[in-house]
């Protein structure tokens, strides 16, 4: 190439997330028989054998855009990476079984900083009945990246893709929303403190749910053990890492459907409301917007309505309806609203 040709440059900006993801990956095509879902859901399904397929998916937490080593203890650092893998697989109404670890350390971490995140990462494998079975290690200029890549099994049949609402299902998740942005919003109000003046010590003791929900969140596990018990498939299933709408967006373009949620029965835990009101936040924002909530966002055909009643931890928030009605928001006072998304937007966090 010629010194003083111009190369074109296309800013990752302009594609968002998905839409990088989808213009990466446009000329791929599946062309082995055993692969039966590829990208697109939580986990890529492949074909085991009669009885069971097998489930993959990778999530990498990078330092400074997902986790700030300020505040994000390495145990609870190293317990969330495996929890945020096994999420996706619990999403496609699997079992993860194992997992694989791979880290790229600066010098900034001793041996000792790393035998915390591996003391984290070993919990949650108990935690969650994994078996950590290989990765990688590597250096890099600064910082650390974790890459996790969980594997798990579900029963032919009984995998819940994002694709398969139906028109009358119920919509329904396993537990309450925006807990884990207004915790992250509390560290980082509590860093700029310390930062500008050391000597406070922060002020953490009353939001120990919240701050517990982004560091140590727990992915739903029982909600998962309780379908495969009572012989349920959720019609459809995605687990709710970017916010809500994100999510409902999701399901609603793969299953080419519209719905409806009622502000009224979405579950926001008092700590939230409370918390989100002091800060001058709209609690639904921080539901519908926040992420990082590993709850599981499913759907539920009327029939199997009498045993999902009896779950543990279940809120019914909405209906699925025609495409053409779009994705609605019922409001408290009434109103009927337009579902917008934002999510995260990591990119543009990595710019400013
Ligand atoms: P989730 O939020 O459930 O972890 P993502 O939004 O990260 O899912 O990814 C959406 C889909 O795109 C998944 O199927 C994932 O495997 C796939 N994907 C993401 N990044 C890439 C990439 N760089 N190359 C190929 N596939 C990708
Ligand atoms: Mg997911």
């Amino acid at each position: 190439m010629g010194k003083n040709q111009k190369t074109n440059h296309t800013d990752v900006n302009t594609l968002g997330e998905f839409g990088l993801i989808e213009h990466l990956t446009r000329n791929f095509a599946l062309n082995n028989v055993s692969s039966i879902k590829g990208i697109g859901d939580d986990a890529a399904v492949l074909n085991a054998n009669d009885e069971e397929v097998l489930l993959v998916s990778t999530d990498m937490l990078v330092e400074g855009i997902h986790f700030d080593p300020a505040y994000t203890p390495l145990k609870h650092l190293g317990y969330k990476s495996i929890v945020v893998n096994v999420s996706d697989i619990y999403a496609m109404n699997g079992t993860p079984t194992q997992v694989t670890v791979s880290i790229a350390i600066s010098n900034r971490y001793s041996v000792e900083a790393l035998d915390e995140l591996y003391a984290g990462i070993l919990l949650a494998c108990e935690k969650y009945d994994v078996d950590l079975v290989g990765g990688d290690t590597t250096s890099c200029p600064k910082g650390m990246t974790i890459s996790v890549t969980a594997l798990g099994r579900a029963k032919q049949g009984q995998v819940s893709y994002r694709s398969g609402a139906q028109v009358g299902d119920v919509i329904c998740l396993t537990g309450y929303l925006g807990a884990a942005y207004l915790g992250l919003q509390i560290l980082e109000r509590e860093k700029q403190i310390y930062l500008e003046n050391p000597q406070i010590q922060p002020d953490l003791d009353n939001a120990s749910y919240l701050i517990e929900s982004i560091l140590k969140p727990e992915a739903a596990k029982d909600s998962v053990d309780y379908f495969h018990k009572h012989g349920i498939t959720p019609t459809s299933m995605i687990d709710v890492s970017d916010g809500l709408a994100s999510e409902l967006f999701h399901i609603a373009k793969q299953s080419n459907v519209g719905l409806y949620i009622e502000e009224v029965n979405l579950p926001i835990h008092q700590e939230t409301q409370l918390k989100a009101i002091s800060f001058n936040i709209d609690p639904l924002t921080c539901a519908m917007h926040g992420g990082e909530d590993y709850e599981l966002l499913f759907t539920i055909n009327p029939k199997d309505l009498e045993k999902v009643k009896y779950m543990p931890d279940v809120y019914m928030i909405g209906d699925i309806v025609e495409a053409d009605q779009g994705l609605k928001l019922h409001t408290s006072g009434g109103n009927i609203k337009n579902l917008v998304a934002q999510g995260w937007q990591h990119f543009r966090d990595e710019k400013s």
